[in-house]
């Protein structure tokens, strides 16, 4: 098994994209197999040295940052397995330092899509399903949780589990049972909380009555167990999808368009009919979103006041029912139907997702001038909540005079408030304004992370969500599957509950 121990050799391994500085370890490993990734865990656990897993760093909440022990790297996990199409979608296995992308690619070949969809493809298959990674096509096709068929996980103690979904459930009690290879099993009980009914959520611990066991591991970012290989639902392609970038030239029309397609959609997918308005993506950009983009597309129009991305999967039967039925509800909600641009192919499909692209790219490197971090959210709240959160939002900023763009997953109620400070002192205020919004977003029922994760960065909007009790109770259920708690330390909650 190679391992690495210069400094020039491993220095790439102790950041993330957080930024989140001071990370050290004393070497890393890059085992080549599953049996390889328990045989490093249970020696450090024999050794109590803290072992921090690492896929691709592309996590944005430091959850990959080691401070001290040793660095597994999951790199070497890389085969596609095994590629599956069937008569309605298909399934795969792959390592879990499969590149995102190159996974996307080969399941495209077959005719297959796999719905998750982080901006960021070159993180790694494992990474996404440590962090139930989601992005726009979540809307219509949920975290990816939903795609998760089995995980073969290694344990801190060094067995190695096959978690097949619908194999092992807690009882009505919240305790759940683990058999393990060796004859042995794990006994634990949950946690008591209740997880905010969000549609989107990724803080802590999932938690829930008569909850599968691997939904556990599924988010728990490094902290329960290595995954080393995972078994993925697929779905049929779709013969097309129609898209487009919908200007309206007021806020409140944009809100109404976006709850009557939201409704639409939930009511096609319940009803289960083939054919029905039926969004695949519903993405927001806010007014001062657009006044960024204008400076690099002039089309967009001086008026507009909000903009929306939509995606819509279509048949050759349905493409033009949908279409008619999309323009009847643009029309009903007063969008600016003449400056709005629609896409049926690929070539003006891929226009509109780099239109989307474009904007946190401008919006990092507007940060990159001014020697700056972002901050930015990762809140969701519940659907008759968003209005007021949204309205929050801007009244806040707009008081502090700190510039911002607010954009994302308005299908999900989950925007990104990127807040741009120009100074240490408006960096400051910032960071004040988002506990102020963390606040307000808990108070309402809403979740701090929808699908960044805890990592180390948000551990203390964790505790403003769930409380210390709670915590205390997340690090007892990771004591069950890690005695010596050497994984992922820091990560989710404190070293100090441990
Ligand atoms: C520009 C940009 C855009 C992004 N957009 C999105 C988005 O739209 N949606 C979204 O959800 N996220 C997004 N992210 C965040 C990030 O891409 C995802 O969280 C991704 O899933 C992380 O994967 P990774 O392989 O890079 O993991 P890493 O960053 O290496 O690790 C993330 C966490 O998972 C743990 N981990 C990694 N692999 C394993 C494993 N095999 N077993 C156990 N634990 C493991 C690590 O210890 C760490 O705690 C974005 C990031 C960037 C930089």
């Amino acid at each position: 098994m190679l391992i690495k121990a210069q400094m020039d050799e491993i220095q790439s391994f102790l950041a993330d994209a957080s930024n989140m500085q001071g990370g050290h370890a004393a070497r890393v490993v890059f085992p080549e197999s599953a049996q390889e990734v328990a045989d490093v865990l249970g020696e450090a656990t024999r050794e109590r040295v803290p072992v921090t897993v690492a896929g691709a760093g592309t996590g944005i909440v430091g959850g990959r940052v080691p401070f001290g022990g040793v660095v597994l790297a999951t790199s070497r996990l890389n085969q596609i397995k095994e590629i599956v199409r069937e008569a309605d979608g298909g399934w795969a296995i792959a390592g879990a330092g499969v590149v995102l992308a190159d996974f996307q690619r080969a399941v495209n070949e077959k005719g297959l899509i796999y719905p998750p969809d982080p901006t960021e493809w070159s993180c790694y298959l494992g990474g996404t399903v440590a962090t139930n990674a989601s992005g726009a096509r979540t809307f219509k096709y949920g975290p990816t949780r939903n795609f998760i068929r089995r995980l073969k996980v290694a344990l801190a103690t060094g067995d190695l589990v096959d978690l097949r979904r619908g194999s092992i459930k807690a009882d009505e009690n919240g305790l759940l049972r683990i058999p393990l290879p060796n004859g042995r099993s794990i006994e634990t009980e949950l946690p008591s909380y209740r997880m905010p009914k969000t549609r989107k959520h990724a803080s802590g611990y999932y938690v829930a009555r008569g909850m599968d066991a691997i939904d556990l591991f599924i988010g728990s970012e490094g902290t329960l167990g290595v995954i080393a290989e995972v078994e993925v639902k697929l779905l049929a392609k779709p013969e097309g999808v129609l898209s487009g970038v919908v200007f309206f030239s007021s806020e409140k029309d944009l809100l109404g368009f976006v709850r009557e397609a939201r409704a639409s959609s939930l009511q096609t997918r319940e009803d289960k009919k083939s054919v029905g308005l039926d969004a695949r993506a519903l993405e927001f950009f806010d007014a001062e979103s657009l006044r960024f983009l204008r400076s690099h597309y002039a089309q967009v129009p001086m008026d507009a006041a909000g903009a929306i991305f939509f995606e819509q999967e279509t048949t050759q039967i349905t493409e033009e029912s949908l279409q008619a039925a999309w323009l009847e509800l643009l029309e009903r909600n007063n969008a600016l139907l003449d400056d709005s641009w629609f896409a049926t192919n690929e070539h003006d499909r891929r226009e509109m997702s780099e239109f989307r692209h474009r904007l946190p790219v401008l919006v990092n490197e507007w940060i990159a001038r001014h020697n700056q971090r972002k901050v930015s959210t990762d809140m969701a709240v519940p659907d008759e909540e968003f209005a007021g959160m949204l309205k929050f939002y801007k009244e806040t900023l707009r008081a502090s005079q700190l510039k911002y763009v607010i954009f994302g997953h308005i299908g999900d109620n989950h925007v990104h408030v990127n807040i741009m400070p120009r100074t240490e002192e408006e960096a400051a205020r910032a960071r004040e304004i988002y506990t102020q919004f963390v606040k307000r977003a808990v108070s309402v029922g809403g979740t701090i992370s929808a699908e960044h994760g805890i990592g180390k960065l948000k551990r203390d909007y964790l505790r403003v969500l769930y409380g210390e009790n709670h915590l205390r109770e997340m690090a007892r259920l990771k004591r069950a599957f890690d005695p010596a708690c050497i994984l992922g330390r820091g990560n989710i909650f404190a070293e100090e509950y441990l």
